[in-house]
């Protein structure tokens, strides 16, 4: 059973996450991959939760600026990003929860729209 979800939505595209155990296929180094056109994010399935945990954050901050027509990136700060993100998450669990919304129970109380 994978501690990962089934699906996560990126720009408004629903990608279907996938635990493959051939997909290094002699690239020691490929933990993860966003197929973009197929809506996938296949993750290596030889690894620890922690591991592909950090590796879906990672294919997705490629799909977050592919998104937003930075698709030229670099991966240096996709690695930076992915470690920082992850970490400042794990810290401080306080960050995942905007003030009056519950993250837990998914209560996100009254949609409050402000008019300027
Ligand atoms: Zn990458």
């Amino acid at each position: 059973m994978s501690d990962l979800p089934a699906v996560i939505r990126i720009g408004g595209t629903d990608y279907t996450v996938i635990e493959r155990k051939d997909l290094r296929d002699g690239n020691t180094d490929l933990n993860g991959q966003i197929v973009y056109n197929d809506a996938e994010i296949r993750i290596e399935d030889d690894m620890t939760p922690h591991v592909k945990w950090v590796t879906l954050w990672h294919e997705a901050l490629h799909g977050l600026l592919e998104h937003a027509g930075m698709g030229d990136h670099k991966e240096e700060l996709i690695l930076a990003l992915g470690y920082g993100v992850t970490q400042a998450l794990r810290d401080n669990p306080w960050l995942r929860q905007p003030p009056g919304e519950n993250v837990v129970t998914g209560d996100y109380g009254p949609i409050r729209v402000s008019h300027e």
